[in-house]
């Protein structure tokens, strides 16, 4: 590469959103340079591990099948941990395994990976070990990138750099990142031989499990999850950095807490932790989006636009990065002139269901700020199947009684019919 050279489009990012933008242009004939500053594509980041494929089927039918999969989820868990016991919804549906729409576990080294050079295939530029570290700005409109003392041109600058996106914040598009707004994800990869992955989880095959758990982030904000890859388990917690920050408490020490929980040990046990990782993710959907994703010259997409879904029950930010960096092309597709692209990115985020579907969870992560979400509600819980499943010769209380007092141990009648109206009122 050669400094100042002009493209049709620059993608800076190299993750779901940058990697899918780039593969369609490409494909389309548009020149389009691709830089990631890892030094592969994937190795800066975290995720919880699994994708939704429909995603991948919107930029190219069949895509999803050269992408470097790993288990096809038919179990879909929840689980309530107590002190020394846990309550867990076990959900199978076979009919997952059909067809698209399914999700996948993935690895997201060898995922963006795969993806990135999916998009060179296409033609794209991609260039790693690069950090973008400015914008080049002319009579108002970002007319290129700087990296060191390189300086790149191109009709349209494409930031997928992530959350906490520093090309959208150099931009002036939106200011420093809120910890209001944010969770911070830590992830272990732990080994395992595929034979015991399976028995643990109820698998054949290629089957996955996807297991998300609350009860154990030491009463700070957040929870935990566990996917099942083939030969081995992502596992990690996902928690709000202010309470965190204000408790006092070690994150390690909750990582390790969770892993020693007798219910989840039993899953783990034995493995080799292969890889530690951290990341930021944006917890709070719809209400984190900023006013405005674009300016001359310039559009934002995936985790730096705020695009992620976590209801509690599924996470989605792979996807819809890969859709909003669909709509990205489609927006420079469709241009006659560059000033109409970033307008166009907006229409084709309503038209590709992104917005919409956003709309639809807007008031979700209300219900995941409930204190009490993750440590009475789980206590309760517990302790309620733990008087149910209990047979020690005395005479059991009554249990419209029994109930009523463990519910009173752990929540007021106030609090329960405010968090009840929290969450009719969220969804
Ligand atoms: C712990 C955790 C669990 C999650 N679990 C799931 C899950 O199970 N399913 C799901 O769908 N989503 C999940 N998510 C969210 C998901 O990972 C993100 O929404 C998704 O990765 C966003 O993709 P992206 O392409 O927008 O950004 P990223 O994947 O963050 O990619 C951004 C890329 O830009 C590069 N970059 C950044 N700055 C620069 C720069 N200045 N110059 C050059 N390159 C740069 C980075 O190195 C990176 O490769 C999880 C997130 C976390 C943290």
């Amino acid at each position: 590469m050669t400094t100042e050279e002009k493209f049709d489009a620059i993608v800076v990012g190299a993750g779901p959103a940058g990697s899918a933008c780039a593969y369609v242009l490409a494909r389309e004939g548009k020149s389009v340079l691709l830089i990631e500053r890892g030094a592969s594509s994937g190795s800066k980041n975290v995720t919880g591990g699994r994708i939704y494929t429909y995603a991948l089927e919107m930029v190219e039918p069949g895509l999803y099948e050269r992408a470097p999969l790993q288990r096809k989820v038919v179990r879909e868990q929840m689980m309530l941990l107590g002190r020394n016991g846990a309550a867990t919804l076990d959900y199978v549906d076979y009919d997952f395994g059909e067809g698209v729409p399914q999700s996948y576990t993935i690895l997201r080294a060898p995922f963006d990976e795969w993806f990135a050079s999916e998009a060179e295939g296409q033609g794209a530029l991609v260039a790693t070990g690069i950090l973008v570290d400015g914008l080049i700005e002319e009579n108002g409109k970002i007319v290129g990138i700087k990296a060191g003392e390189d300086e790149m041109y191109a009709d349209i600058v494409i930031a997928a750099d992530g959350v906490n996106s520093f090309i959208a914040q150099k931009a002036g598009l939106f200011g420093d990142i809120s910890a209001k707004t944010v969770s911070v994800g830590i992830k272990e990869i732990i080994e395992l031989p595929e034979n015991i992955i399976e028995t643990r989880f109820n698998l054949r095959g290629n089957e996955g499990a996807a297991r998300l758990a609350i009860g154990c982030t030491a009463g700070i904000s957040g929870g935990a999850f566990l996917y099942t890859n083939k030969e081995s388990i992502s596992l990690g917690i996902v928690f709000n950095p202010e309470q965190a920050g204000k408790s006092g408490k070690r994150i390690h020490q909750i990582l390790q807490d969770f892993k020693m929980h007798p219910a989840i040990l039993t899953l783990i046990e034995g493995g080799t932790t292969v890889e530690y990782g951290a990341h930021l993710v944006p917890e709070v959907g719809l209400t984190g989006v900023p006013q405005k994703l674009y300016r001359d010259g310039l559009i934002v997409v995936g985790d730096a636009a705020g695009f992620v879904i976590n209801t509690g029950t599924i996470i989605r930010g792979i996807d819809l990065a890969i859709v909003s960096g669909l709509a990205a092309a489609n927006a420079v597709l469709k241009a006659s002139e560059p000033s109409q692209i970033g307008r166009l990115y907006m229409q084709e985020l309503q038209n590709l269901l992104l917005l919409p579907t956003m709309k639809v969870f807007a008031g979700w992560h209300n219900i995941l700020g409930i204190p009490r979400m993750v440590k009475e509600y789980p206590d309760l819980v517990n302790e309620a199947m733990n008087f149910m499943f209990t047979v020690d010769g005395k005479v059991p209380e009554k249990m419209p009684k029994a109930m009523l007092s463990i519910i009173k141990k752990h929540v007021s009648f106030f609090q329960l019919v405010t968090d009840g109206w929290t969450g009719l009122r969220s969804i």
